[in-house]
């Protein structure tokens, strides 16, 4: 051997030696390996080792749905890789969707650390395998293994269910709450009796088509109550966009593909998002590096990169910052005149616009209303404007443009009142304080509104907004409305470059097969246990009062007729607290832990445990949580990995795409899952649309529905009819009957023409539009609907608050700041010593409760800290690492945690990572199972080939199992929960959770709390 030789041999062992060091001192190295893309599939081509499989499917580590690439052996996770089809994973850049599977082999896609620990999640050794039956009072945390036959007959019959621990109460099952007969006949609008089930759908698990199964079988059995998790995520966001679209569209955002500036506010496209990391993310840090566009960042926290300028803003403050650039966006005339003045959709199709505005149009502000051509005998509904030609009023149908800036007076219907254009009225809002005014309100300088302001409007149309779940505090709708009107005014809606609406999924409900009508269900209807789509002045409960002449407001809780389908499962709990407008008896929580994830949600703890408040309860989840802790019943899922379906689109995509999920390994839960539950209650029961002959199709035959395979499996061929595939080469089709554990069930079920369809699309794991498809030669965006823009929303402006019995505020107004149902000041009602607002937002690699269970991410970001400004900090006498205690007004006795002290804060702001904390951790408690443990849980064993790759003992801290125990990993449940802080507020005389006052949104960015070192 030469030196030469020699020298290379000893650098290569060195290099491996160093490795092993590495990999022997910190789990880090083995994180770094595990995410790093791999080249073993692309050496092995299509040609994959007979134990290997690869499959193209779905992640939900959290909500954002993006591929994933998962390769097993002999049928164990191994690795997990971006699917480079799909688009999000490769920064809406995926290889062309034609591109034959054995060819993208050769390319990883982007995964992000928690998407790249899913095998933990799966193999969870704290995972539920069995049904559980509580053995002692709700909470108590003392369970035994029931058999599947015990758990349906119980919930289906019920009975004295739990006389065998000493409660004598009688529980009525799924068969005797099912009833056509009027909950009240006093109040029809309620609908039936079987409106006393209610199925509540956590984040992140509610993922399609489970969602559609799940609204499918309530239908079924005549109950509408199904509500699900928009409330904590993102309906302020949703409704600012649907008060600004005249409640016709919303789920915007900037074409990040080709925008040119965005002031994102409340919203980190380089940490969270919405949600998740990949996409928006890496397209953004590209283009702002390249010098393509800049992203200006509007939060109390700053971003982990200078990527973005920051600027620091206090909760609640961000309405002023947008109203002061309004003001002068105005007084300079950088608005778009133009896409302004236009009258119709017929005026802004002249132009070559997409939408138009109600800018031009007079409203009569005393009346709460839009002036209309009737008012004046011009005409029928139309809208009037000035004619800038002539000065006279007329139907905006008449003329292609309206003069912006106009006030007069005018008699309607015998009555003098003052007129003011759209246009008018925002100009006069956004002048009603004076530039420092807006500057003090905000606590931004007036040279960085000026400059924000410049800066939005110098590049045309080419900029955008954003916004997300910074919002979610109790005037958000109204401060998304003002943030979305900035893209209003620079016509910037729909447009390429500018703000677009998602391209959402591909049809996966209708087309050959009908998922979501059942032959033969129930009438149904009535009011919804969250109060959402219905007026409470259409009550008979408010027309008795009325009737009587008693004050019917406030009434006995919040109602939310504007929510357009959205659902809110913070109010569905708080109905089913205070039975209003009627007692539930049961109650189905799927994913969802509502004590962890909703500020003040420890509220609910006196819900769950009142079993006159909840008969019956039957929770579905893989974990054992907080939710799980208060059920009557578990039932056991799959996981995304071995069994949990997905067909909807992504969280938010600028092109239409679909990406599939199908499993990859067997189930440790032996088939038990949520579609299991629910096919055989409704047997059961004897509902329709289950069994054979359960699914019609569009010939006019049916199919049966015994499983969820049969559902995705039709959900499938929807999708790939619906979306034209071409069929699979046989090269595919072989690939995909070899690698996916659905193929047999999938080709015995569907046709064999459909199946070669089918295998196009699973191989690919999904279907993705080319993203050149998605604006035409007017550089409109396909999915962004044409239409009006809104400077004033009638059908808020009429609209009665419940709680106060006076109109909504109708305009986005500073004073909303921080108010709550009854227009009384947060900060007065907490009192001067909570002088600080607690924010929570999410890490990028901690989306949940269930994230505990990554253990990789956790690894590298294992607990949250109490984050301060260093000057506040400093005037309290705390240094980083010093322990601190945070309380409120709601929880006295306080959360305590580790202070990090920058200058990355904002002043008056504690923040704190959600997700973290004793609420949060799913395996954070111990619990006993009545004759072993080891029944109910997965189970953790060391030495086997798959747990040695996965699972380094050191991370795995929990023993498991121990006798009947199940027991706490010390590793989940570290840091603090700022959720249970919280604030309640007080509703005629009853706590109720504090949310936005319009949407019912939750609040997680308005809490007033006390700091203090310990
Ligand atoms: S961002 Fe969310 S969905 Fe995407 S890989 Fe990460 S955890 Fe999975």
């Amino acid at each position: 051997m030469s030196n030469e030789e020699s020298r290379r041999g000893f650098l290569k062992k060195a290099g491996a030696a160093g490795a092993l060091a590495v990999f022997a001192t910190t789990n880090i190295g083995k994180i770094a390996e595990a995410v790093t893309p791999s080249e073993q599939i692309e050496a092995r081509g299509s040609e994959l080792d007979s134990d290997t499989k690869v499959v193209n499917t779905t992640c939900l580590g959290c909500d954002a749905r993006c591929g994933v690439r998962v390769q097993a052996n002999n049928d164990q996770i191994t690795r997990i890789q971006g699917n480079p089809y799909s688009p999000q994973n490769m920064g809406f850049d995926p290889i062309p969707y034609s591109t034959p599977h054995a060819e993208s082999l050769k390319v990883a896609g982007q995964v992000c650390l928690k998407g790249a620990s899913g095998a933990h999640y799966n193999y969870d050794p704290l995972r539920i395998v069995a049904p559980l039956k509580r053995n002692g009072p709700r909470g108590a945390d003392k369970w035994k293994v029931i058999s599947w036959d015990e758990l349906l007959k119980e919930v289906v019959e019920g009975g004295k269910l739990f006389s065998d621990i000493g409660e004598d109460r009688h529980i009525e099952g799924f068969k005797s709450v099912r009833s056509s007969d009027l909950l009240d006949p006093q109040q029809p609008e309620l609908g039936t009796k079987s409106n006393q089930v209610s199925m509540i759908y956590g984040g992140g698990g509610g993922q399609e088509p489970r969602p559609t199964f799940s609204k499918r079988w309530l239908s079924s059995y005549g109950s509408v109550n199904y509500s699900d998790h928009s409330d904590i995520c993102q309906l302020p966001w949703y409704f600012g966009q649907l008060f600004g679209t005249d409640f016709k569209s919303d789920n915007y955002r900037p074409d990040y593909d080709s925008v040119r500036y965005v002031i994102a506010l409340g919203i980190c496209v380089f940490e969270g998002a919405k949600p998740g990391l990949l996409g928006v993310t890496s397209k953004t840090v590209e283009r702002v590096a390249n010098g393509d566009m800049k992203v200006v960042y509007v939060n109390p926290k700053a971003p982990k990169t200078q990527l973005a300028k920051w600027v620091p803003i206090q909760p609640g403050r961000d309405v002023s910052l947008v109203m002061g650039m309004i003001q002068w966006i105005m007084a300079n005339n950088r608005f778009n005149k133009k896409h302004l003045e236009n009258t119709s959709k017929q005026a802004a199709e002249k132009d070559g616009e997409l939408c138009w505005s109600s800018a031009t149009y007079l409203v009569a502000p005393s009346l709460r209303r839009f002036v209309r051509a009737s008012d004046l005998g011009l005409g029928d509904k139309e809208y009037i404007v000035v004619d800038p030609a002539t000065g006279t009023l007329v139907a905006n149908d008449k003329v292609d443009a309206g003069t912006l800036e106009y006030t007069g007076k005018l008699t309607i219907n015998g009555e003098e009142v003052v007129v003011k254009t759209g246009f008018q009225i925002f100009k006069d809002l956004a002048n009603e304080q004076t530039p420092d005014e807006w500057s003090k309100q905000s606590n931004v300088p007036l040279e960085t509104i000026v400059e924000l302001a410049k800066e939005f409007t110098s590049y045309g149309n080419q900029a955008a907004t954003d916004s997300y779940r910074g919002m979610d505090q109790p005037n958000g709708s109204y401060m998304n409305w003002a943030i979305f009107m900035l893209n209003t005014l620079i016509g910037s809606v729909g447009v390429k470059g500018g703000l677009i609406k998602t391209g959402g999924g591909f049809n996966f409900k209708t087309g050959k097969y009908d998922l979501a009508m059942v032959k033969g269900a129930p009438k149904g209807g009535g009011v919804r246990i969250d109060r959402n789509e219905f007026k409470y002045e259409d009550t008979s409960v408010y027309k008795n009062k009325v009737a009587k002449g008693e004050n019917p407001y406030p009434a006995n809780l919040p109602w939310f007729p504007l929510t357009k389908g959205r659902g809110s499962y913070t109010q569905a709990l708080m109905g089913i607290d205070q039975k209003y407008p009627y007692p539930i008896k049961i109650v189905i929580s799927y994913f969802m832990d509502a004590i962890a994830n909703v500020a003040g949600g420890q509220r609910y703890i006196e819900t769950f445990t009142d079993p006159d408040k909840i008969p019956l309860h039957i929770a579905c989840m893989t974990q054992y949580g907080t939710q799980t802790k208060y059920a009557d019943y578990i039932v056991p899922d799959f996981t995304y990995l071995d069994g949990q379906y997905y067909t909807g689109g992504y969280h938010w995509s600028p092109m239409m795409a679909t990406p599939v999920r199908t499993p990859v390994v067997e189930s440790a839960s032996k088939g038990i899952s949520f579609e299991k539950f629910l096919i055989d209650v409704a047997k059961a029961v004897g509902m329709p649309g289950y069994g054979s002959n359960g699914i019609p199709t569009k010939d006019g035959n049916q199919v049966s529905l015994d499983s969820a395979d049969d559902y995705a499996a039709y959900a499938c061929a929807n999708l790939a009819l619906n979306a034209k595939l071409p069929d699979a080469k046989q090269e595919e089709i072989s690939f995909v009957e070899k690698n996916y554990l659905c193929a047999p069930h999938f080709k015995k079920v569907l046709e064999a023409g459909d199946w070669k369809k089918v295998c196009y699309l699973l191989a690919r794991g999904g279907v993705f539009e080319p993203k050149e498809q998605i604006f035409n030669e007017k550089g409109h965006h396909k999915y962004s609907p044409a239409l009006l823009l809104t400077f004033y929303n009638e059908q808020l402006a009429t609209m009665i608050n419940p709680g106060t019995g006076k109109p909504y505020h109708d305009l986005p107004r500073q004073q909303l700041m921080g108010r709550d149902f009854f227009d009384r000041s947060l900060d007065e009602v907490a009192g001067a010593e909570h002088s600080f607002n607690l924010v929570s937002s999410r890490h990028g690699a901690m989306a949940f409760a269930r994230s505990h269970n990554f253990y990789w991410a956790t690894e590298i970001v294992p607990e949250n800290f109490v984050e301060l400004n260093i000057d506040e900090a400093e005037s309290l006498n705390i240094k980083d690492g010093d322990m601190v205690r945070v309380s409120s007004p709601y929880l006295k006795e306080g959360s305590v945690g580790k202070a990090k002290v920058s200058n990355l804060i904002s002043k008056g702001v504690v923040f704190i990572y959600h997700s973290y904390g004793r609420y949060n951790s799913p395996g954070s408690q111990e619990w006993t199972v009545e004759g072993g443990a080891d029944k109910a849980v997965q189970g953790f064993t060391l030495g086997s080939e798959r747990n040695n790759l996965l699972f380094d003992p050191k991370l795995v801290k929990a023993g498991v199992v121990e006798g009947n125990k199940v027991k706490a990993d010390p590793r989940r449940g570290k840091g603090l929960s700022g959720n249970e802080l919280g604030s309640v507020w007080e509703w005629d005389g009853k706590t109720i959770i504090s949310s936005d006052i319009v949407s019912g949104g939750g609040n997680f960015y308005y809490h007033k709390v006390k700091v203090e070192k310990i």
